[in-house]
């Protein structure tokens, strides 16, 4: 291995939490393999970013800078990453597997002719090769894969590896990245009035199914996140019925989460609510029906109504 590349991803000037994930990985690995990694920060101005990355031990940074680059754009930032991959000589291209990263991920490969592993879960040194492991088949097998290709793009799950600090300094290079015209161009991206937790980064998450009856109810689920700093998560049977946004459907069809806590109240627990959300460390199910499948990877599970739990635990709490 020559060189590894990670992608710091930020917006409105925030990095995220799954960027410093990654660059902790990319340390493990490096460090070990005495391979040197390189954190590729795209933008317009962005101001204190390369300390914060620093503090994560990104001692090697390019910053590409240009008015065009304020907003994210895929064929832009694929490109870029692209030929920061090619100028650096990288064979090992690491990205966080957010929405952002899955959607570059597969436009740097393409123009690298690279081989990618999406949403990884472990990624470690055998052989002096990548051991890559992966869940497939909506979370039912894991599997160990290894990319044969000279240059390896690989996305890698939120939360599964801690972002972990080591102060640094950081060396910074400043280019300025050639963009192309724009085929569709956001302008502006309006926030909802509320701020909450991505569902994606939260290390506890508490979702509701069907079995709370209607949207009324879904305060339970509010207030228990609240009282242990937890996103809101849901079941798409709610979502479907338009119960809450989709933004919190946990599962096949919308997030995979992985936090260290995941309650999952009145949830049956089908095998696409399961894909989403089975490699979390702690599993808690409530439900009022023992047999449901949800308590056959619960950690722990308490078989009663959660109309009378619910309420218990925010007291307790
Ligand atoms: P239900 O299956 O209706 O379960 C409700 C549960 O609540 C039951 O177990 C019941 O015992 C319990 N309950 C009832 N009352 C109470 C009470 N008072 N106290 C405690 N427990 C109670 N689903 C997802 O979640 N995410 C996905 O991304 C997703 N993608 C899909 C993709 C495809 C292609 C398909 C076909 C399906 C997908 N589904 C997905 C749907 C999935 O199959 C289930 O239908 C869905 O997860 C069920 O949601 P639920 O558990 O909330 O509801």
């Amino acid at each position: 291995m020559n060189k590894i590349l990670v992608f710091a991803e930020h917006r409105d000037g925030e990095i995220k939490k799954s960027t410093f994930e990654v660059i902790s990985l990319a340390g493990q690995l490096g460090g070990s393999a005495g391979v040197e990694f390189i954190t590729i920060l795209i933008g317009k101005d962005t101001p204190g970013i390369e300390d914060e990355l620093a503090g994560y031990g990104a001692t090697d940074i390019i910053k590409y800078n240009n008015d065009n680059l304020a907003l994210y754009n895929a064929e832009n930032f694929a490109q870029i990453l692209a030929d920061a991959a090619q100028e650096q000589s990288a064979d090992v291209i690491l990205l966080p597997a957010t929405a952002m990263g899955k959607d570059l991920a597969p436009r740097v490969a393409a123009r690298l002719n690279a081989g990618v592993a999406t949403d990884c879960i472990a990624v470690s040194w055998q052989d002096g090769d990548l051991k890559i492991i992966r869940p497939m088949y909506a979370g039912k097998v894991r599997t160990t894969i290894k990319l044969h290709s000279d240059i390896k793009v690989i996305t890698v799950r939120p939360n599964v590896y801690p972002a972990q600090e080591a102060p640094a300094t950081a060396n910074v290079t400043e280019k300025n990245a050639e963009t192309k015209d724009f085929r569709a161009m956001v302008e502006e991206i309006i926030k909802g009035a509320e701020e909450k937790l991505d569902v994606t980064e939260a290390d506890i998450v508490v979702s509701g199914g069907r079995g709370l009856k209607g949207p009324e109810n879904f305060h339970l689920i509010a207030d228990l996140a609240k009282k242990l700093g937890a996103a809101q998560g849901a079941s798409r049977a709610v979502v479907d019925a338009g119960w809450r946004p989709y933004e919190e459907q946990v599962g096949q069809t919308g997030k995979t989460v992985s936090p260290s806590l995941y309650i999952a109240v009145a949830i049956s627990g089908a095998i696409q609510h399961l894909a989403g959300m089975s490699s979390s460390k702690y599993i808690v199910a409530i439900n009022k029906d023992p047999e449901a499948p949800i308590f056959k990877i619960a950690d722990y599970g308490i078989v009663g109504d959660a109309f009378e739990v619910v309420p218990k635990l925010i007291e307790v709490l």
